[in-house]
């Protein structure tokens, strides 16, 4: 018989590894149920260290701060997956890491990612591995024209990645995109993005949260949806899609499974997050358990809780370009009632930095959409801040 795990309860410190704003709502949720985190990062002076009961700062690849760090706390988490596979390995010596290192491993690099999605017959984008010039033109004739190449380790956002519109353009676009090895995919024409939030307890059970449709602007997320507005069908091909992908990988702790639907309604796999993500920004104020209270629970041990959606809702980002004209019109934000404000606390606002985002709450998912546009409009009411055409 399988030994019984030991539940991790409230009073207990728990540690991230990471210090962005997914450790800051992940400590606030922690906070709130009576739990310590301690945090560990290069950085100090954090999003996730200014709401923590410890900030610890120390690079990655110092294993000795790392093992003090794991003695300290009953668990280890982690916001930030690009953390080496050595500082999980050291961190485990002292306290179980949730997720283990091996869902780290696999999903921080996207040729690692999708070869294992492949492998267990899950549908992704079509793709080749790319190390070289050769490598790219044989890419491109088998997959044809427009591809994306991007590098196959630490991207996100659209950061290292060039779309490539004809053969012609090959070797300029390998030029100028850093790396060793690299991944060719097929450009994707599709209708909506969409992703599914799902946790999976230490005891195998999986919950999801609604099915979010989500915007991107500058490969960048903007705003998020709940519920999608989609099929039942898609609906539940992908809630079934992202169950197996948790399955599959063993994760203990919350995923983020990310896809493309296609114009012919085909769901294709773009990329995994092995954690809590921005397009679950939402399930904070607008569902019974968020995914950050949820990664808590899942790190404990605890049962998990109800994901139900409370009221359709959407989310906006707010990027460091709104504050280009200065500090954004809060009060104005405030005065939509229904609207939620979340600051990271972010000391420098550059460009594309997600400095923090709004929630809004609506009777339907079309009016959440509006208001939090409207909203943050607001903020920047008057000024010359470049945003999309709908919110001038
Ligand atoms: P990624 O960092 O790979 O998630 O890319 C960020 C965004 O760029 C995605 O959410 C899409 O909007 C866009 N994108 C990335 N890869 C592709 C692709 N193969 N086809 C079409 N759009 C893509």
């Amino acid at each position: 018989m399988s030994q019984p795990f030991r539940q991790i309860l409230p009073g207990s410190a728990i540690g991230v590894l990471g210090s962005g704003q997914l450790g800051r709502m992940f400590a606030i949720a922690a906070r709130r149920m009576g739990y310590r985190v301690h945090t560990l990062s290069p950085e100090s002076d954090t999003p996730t260290g200014q709401v923590a009961d410890v900030e610890i700062t120390a690079s990655y690849d110092d294993l000795d701060a790392v093992r003090r760090f794991a003695r300290g706390v009953s668990a280890v988490t982690f916001e930030f997956e690009n953390v080496p596979a050595a500082t999980a390995q050291a961190a485990a010596e002292f306290a179980p890491v949730r997720p283990d290192g091996s869902v780290l491993h696999t999903t921080q690099n996207r040729l690692r990612e999708k070869s294992f999605l492949a492998a267990h017959g899950l549908p992704v984008v079509p793709f080749r591995r790319v190390q070289s010039l050769g490598d790219l033109h044989t890419g491109l004739e088998a997959l044809g024209c427009p591809s994306v190449l991007k590098t196959a380790g630490y991207g996100y956002d659209g950061k290292g990645q060039i779309k490539i519109a004809s053969p012609q353009q090959a070797a300029q676009a390998f030029g100028s995109i850093a790396g060793q090895d690299f991944i060719l995919e097929s450009f994707v024409d599709f209708r909506c993005e969409l992703s599914v939030v799902a946790a999976r307890g230490l005891d195998g059970q999986i919950v999801h949260w609604d099915v979010l449709e989500n915007s991107h602007r500058n490969h960048i997320l903007d705003i998020s949806v709940a519920p999608a507005r989609i099929e039942a069908s898609v609906n539940r091909e992908a809630v079934e899609i992202a169950f197996a992908v948790l399955e599959k990988l063993n994760v203990v702790g919350v995923l983020c499974v990310e896809f493309f639907l296609t114009q012919s309604g085909q769901l294709l796999i773009n990329e995994l997050a092995p954690r809590p993500h921005n397009s679950g920004h939402l399930t904070f104020d607008a569902c019974v358990t968020s995914q950050f209270e949820q990664q808590l629970r899942t790190v404990c041990g605890l049962p998990l809780g109800s994901t139900q959606l409370l009221r359709p809702a959407a989310m906006a980002n707010l990027l460091g370009c709104l504050w280009q004209e200065g500090e954004p019109d809060w009060a104005a934000a405030c005065a939509f009632p229904d609207v939620k404000l979340h600051l990271y606390g972010k000391l420098a606002p550059k460009r594309g930095r997600k400095m923090g985002h709004l929630t809004a709450l609506a009777e339907n998912p079309q009016d959440a959409s509006q208001k939090v546009r409207l909203a943050r409009a607001a903020l920047v009411r008057g000024r010359s801040v470049a945003l999309p055409l709908e919110e001038v």
